[in-house]
């Protein structure tokens, strides 16, 4: 199996961590609100995919 040979040092370590470190998801605009969404994903304001309605979005009361 292969194995790291050495430990790296905590500064190594977290220079490769700055790399990726609060990074904002990829967004993409819903085509039917507008508002921000994951590409792919059902809009999780509308409730829209591909321009039709999967989910049933219940407003918010009060
Ligand atoms: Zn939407």
């Amino acid at each position: 199996m292969a194995n790291p040979t050495h430990r790296h040092t905590r500064t190594r370590r977290d220079k490769r961590r700055a790399n990726c470190k609060g990074q904002l998801p990829n967004l993409s605009l819903c085509p039917d609100c507008n508002e921000l969404k994951l590409p792919y994903k059902v809009c999780p304001n509308c409730g829209s995919y591909n321009g039709r309605r999967v989910l049933d979005i219940v407003e918010k009361e009060g």
